[in-house]
């Protein structure tokens, strides 16, 4: 993504497991011949989009976007961010991202989180109907005929992993741009 575009995801927990895994892998994938995806630097995934209206932290990021502010993580946390239900996330309530700035580009983007790294390639995205809904509507960039790259099966069940991995705690370290759009 390019340094205006953070998203606002759903959660990435066991939510999505509710909510819509993939369909199952191997010849069966209904993206078996990629999908694609090119960000248009639009800012739609910057914005509040429904359900799409949140983003989470692992408190690993919420250090590193503090140093990145110089500010006291304990204090940033506290005074710029939101505790819900165990989560950590940016301020859901706004119509766009607290670190969008006015030229809208993000504020924040060598540090961004991982929800912003690896959009529109999450588990819950994965369904067809959701993919062809939701993401489509909000971001052209994953529109059929946009002349997007196509990116293939593998790696985005790898970027999807790797995001669920990290925020359900089953990965310490973020394996990097090689899991990033
Ligand atoms: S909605 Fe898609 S095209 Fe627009 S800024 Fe976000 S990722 Fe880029």
């Amino acid at each position: 993504m390019p340094q205006n575009s953070p998203p606002n995801p759903p959660k990435p927990s066991s939510e999505s497991a509710a909510t819509g895994r993939p369909e199952p892998q191997g010849t069966d994938r209904w993206y078996e011949k990629g999908l694609p995806f090119s960000c248009t630097a639009c800012g739609n995934c910057c914005r509040s989009n429904g359900e799409y209206s949140h983003v989470y932290l692992r408190e690993e990021e919420v250090g590193t976007i503090a140093e990145h502010l110089g500010l006291d993580p304990a204090l940033f946390l506290k005074e710029q961010l939101v505790v819900e239900d165990g989560w950590i996330t940016l301020q859901p309530d706004l119509p766009q991202c607290q670190f969008l700035d006015g030229q809208g580009r993000c504020g924040i983007y060598p540090v961004r989180p991982i929800q912003c790294r690896t959009w529109p390639f999450w588990e819950i995205n994965l369904t067809e109907a959701t993919w062809r809904g939701d993401v489509n509507t909000i971001c052209p960039g994953s529109r059929d005929g946009s002349g997007s790259e196509i990116h293939g099966p593998e790696k985005i069940e790898g970027i999807a992993k790797a995001t669920e991995d990290w925020y359900e705690g089953r990965t310490q370290v973020w394996p990097g741009e090689s899991h990033e759009l």
